[in-house]
């Protein structure tokens, strides 16, 4: 999803979040594949009461795909 990117030059890479709006709702796929643990995401129940809250907001929209 191009959330992701690599930058700097060789001997002195570091990724970096580039586009955290391409993530996936409720995805938790690149957890496991850190490999020092620095990547976490709410649980499903946590995620569950963020949109219940959200929801509640009378200036929330969902955004809509165009087409
Ligand atoms: S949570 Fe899923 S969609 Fe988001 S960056 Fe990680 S693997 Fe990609």
């Amino acid at each position: 999803m191009h959330v992701f990117s690599i930058e700097g030059d060789e001997g002195n890479k570091r990724t970096v979040v580039k586009n955290p709006n391409g993530c996936v709702v409720t995805c938790t796929g690149c957890d496991p594949i850190c490999p020092a643990g620095a990547i976490k995401h709410p649980s499903k129940q946590e995620f569950r009461e963020k949109i219940r809250k959200l929801r509640k907001n009378p200036d929330f929209q969902l955004r809509k795909k165009m087409t």
